[in-house]
Formats: C-alpha cells, structure tokens, sequence
C-alpha cells in the first residue's frame, strides 16, 4: 500500500487522511485500502475515530462539525473527496451508521425505498436491489408495511443493512453492526455480512468486537487515538500476542505466558509505531 498516492488503485483506497472537528485532532495521516471485493476491517477502542473515518469516506463529516485536512480518499481510481454524500453515495459507497438508525414511523417498505433515492439503477435496479434485500432479510418482506420503531432490535439491524444495499454500492461501510446484540444475532448478521460480500459487494467494517471482525475480514487495521498501529492479514493478527491481549481479551495465565515465551514474530504484520 506504502507508495500509493490515492489515486490509483482498484477498491477504495484512503491516503494519509487527517480530520479534525474543530481543535479536536480525530484522525492522523490514516492510509488504508479495501481491495474489490474484500472484506477489511477496523479494530479500535472507543474514540479511536472509527466512525470518523466512515464519515470522511462518506463526506457526511460536516453534518457533525468536522473536516478533512488532508489526505485523499478514492474508489477505483476516482477521487471521492470533494463529492458531495449523494454523489458518494451515487458512485458506490454506502453507510450503515452506527445505531441501527431506521426511521421509525416509516414503513419498513418506505425506509426501503429512501435507502434507493441515491442510487443510479433506475427502476429494474431498485426491483432488483429489493429482490436481493428481501432474499437476505426475508423478515422484511413479511414486515413490509409495519412501522420500522416496532421491529425488534436485530430486525432493525437488518433493515439498516438492507436500506444501505437498496444503493446496490459496491463497497457497504458498517460502523458496529454488531453493537447491542445479543450474540445469536450478532452472528446472524455476521453470516449475512458474508453473504452479500459473497455476491461481489466490498465490505469495510468497523468492529469493536474484534473476535467477530477478525473471522469476516481477510485484512486488518488497528486505529489508536486517531493512528493506524498495526495492520495486516486479519488470521495474523488474530494470533498476535498484542491483539490477542487488548482486543479479543484474552487473559488466562498459560496463553499470556505461552504469548511472552514465544514472543512470535508476525512478519505480515505493519507496525506504524512501537
Ligand atoms: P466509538 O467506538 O466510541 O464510537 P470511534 O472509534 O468511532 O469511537 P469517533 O467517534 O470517530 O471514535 O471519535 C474520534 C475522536 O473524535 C474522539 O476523540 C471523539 O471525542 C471525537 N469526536 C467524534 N465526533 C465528534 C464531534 N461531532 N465533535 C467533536 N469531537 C468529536
């Protein structure tokens, strides 16, 4: 990734990307890169900036007082800083914020519906972008015309998920889909995240729950205090001492003690700072 300017380059690639919300410095000199196609994946703990860097890659930064100040953010070569969300939206990439955030006294057919305002397919796309969602989400074919505030929290979720497909963008950026869910549909929506990722779409998401993100991504980022730390295949870093230690918690007197003998060295593994 290291020479990259942020132009070139298949998927979405972010180049020494910095954002600050006023005085507040929430991100630094941040390159990471999303091949077509992958799953990849951002680990941090809270206010690492997760959502800040899905907020850059989706220009939404404004509407929450902040602003990029460098850097560069691209998809297949085209330069999305400097779009408007819309025409990020359009040139697809799509966000599913954090919070299952669906418009509660819409229908579920109509929180739908405004999931497909930005995208360019037309009328067969949009057919086709419902097709494929209530395929994934069959629950919200049953549902269609129930109010989204009554679905529980999982299926709420899902149509957070299945508004954001209604773009049919190439790349879907989930900001902790997994938070506040019982670990049955935590899982649940991991299978699905595999799913859509299994029929062409590129997946960028970001984890607090570092065991599930590290079994759906091929590659990893850890983001401290605004930095990229560490990154590499997500299976190395799943075995390195250090993730296992802060991220996956584990704590058992042997594994540390078997962790500090080995003192494993991970040569796939990038280290930003020591
Ligand atoms: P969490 O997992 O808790 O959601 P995060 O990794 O997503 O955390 P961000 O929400 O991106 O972290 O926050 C990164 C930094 O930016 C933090 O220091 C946070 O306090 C600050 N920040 C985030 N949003 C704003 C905002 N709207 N105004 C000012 N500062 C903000």
């Amino acid at each position: 990734m290291g020479g990259s300017d942020g132009s070139g380059g298949s998927g979405l690639v972010v180049h020494d990307l910095s954002v600050g919300y006023g005085p507040v410095r929430a991100l630094r000199q941040v390159s990471l890169e999303v091949p077509e196609g992958a799953v990849v994946t951002v680990l941090g703990g809270n206010g690492a900036g997760k959502s800040t860097l899905l907020r850059a890659v989706c220009r939404t930064l404004s509407f929450h007082g902040g602003a990029v100040t460098g850097g560069t953010v691209s998809l297949n070569g085209r330069r999305l800083d400097g779009l408007s969300p819309d025409r990020v939206v359009a040139a697809g990439v799509s966000q599913i914020p954090e919070g299952r955030r669906v418009f509660a006294r819409m229908t579920v057919a109509d929180n739908l519906r405004a999931g497909a305002l930005g995208a360019t397919g037309g009328r067969t796309g949009r057919a086709a972008a419902l097709r494929r969602v209530h395929e994934l989400f069959p629950v919200l074919a049953d549902r269609a015309q129930q109010r989204a505030g009554l679905l529980s929290g999982g299926e709420q979720q899902m149509l957070a998920v299945g508004r954001g497909l209604m773009a049919t963008p190439r790349i879907l950026l989930l900001d902790e889909p997994s938070l506040g869910l019982a670990p049955l549909m935590a899982e649940r929506i991991a299978d699905t995240v595999r799913e859509i990722n299994a029929q062409g779409t590129s997946i960028l998401l970001v984890e607090q729950n570092a065991a599930l993100a590290l079994r759906l991504a091929s590659r990893a980022y850890v983001l401290e205090v605004g930095e990229v730390t560490l990154s590499g295949p997500a299976d190395e870093l799943a075995a390195s001492d250090e993730v296992r230690r802060r991220y996956l918690g584990v704590v058992d007197e042997d594994a540390a003690a078997d962790a500090e003998g080995a003192r494993t060295t991970h040569p796939a593994l990038t280290r930003w700072k020591g």
